[in-house]
């Protein structure tokens, strides 16, 4: 189930010039009703659930609803990022709360290589992907002879 923003929780990160959500969405989905300082989804459809505005929000304003394999039905799931770690706090509908704590990356804001420092080539027509055969450590990427 796609993103959603809790209204009575969204401040609209107080009218800075782009908000969290809008910065981390892969897919550009998140904008901002500059009138009423709101946030939203402006297209469910499109939206891979990949919890990156939920994870982001600095008042745990958005949510996704997850599948039952992840989280049992009528459950939520409610991230809490600190500088070193994300603690998840599961709700489950019988009112029952579980935390889980992880350790998270700690490179700078800004400061990660989009490519992961490897050569990057643009052969579109190439069989291999633009960091390969260096991010596989092998010399070349062995594909079947046509
Ligand atoms: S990141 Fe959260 S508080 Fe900021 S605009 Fe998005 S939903 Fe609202
Ligand atoms: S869950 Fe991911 S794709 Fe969906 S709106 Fe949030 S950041 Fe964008």
């Amino acid at each position: 189930m796609p993103s959603f923003v809790i209204a009575e929780k969204c401040d609209g990160c107080k009218a800075l010039d782009k908000t969290a959500c809008q910065y981390i969405c892969p897919n550009d989905l998140m904008v901002l009703d500059k009138a009423k300082m709101k946030a939203y989804n402006q297209d469910p459809s499109m939206c891979w659930e990949c919890y990156n505005c939920v994870k982001i929000c600095p008042t745990q304003a958005v949510e996704v609803r997850g599948y039952a394999d992840f989280v049992p039905m009528g459950a939520s799931a409610t991230p809490l990022r600190s500088t070193d770690s994300i603690m998840w706090t599961v709700k489950f509908r019988n009112g029952m709360l579980k935390r889980f704590k992880f350790p998270i990356r700690t490179t700078p804001e800004g400061s990660a290589a989009p490519d992961g420092g490897y050569p990057t080539k643009g052969d579109l027509g190439s069989p291999e992907l633009c960091t390969e055969p260096e991010s596989l450590g092998l010399p070349a990427v062995f594909t079947l002879e046509s």
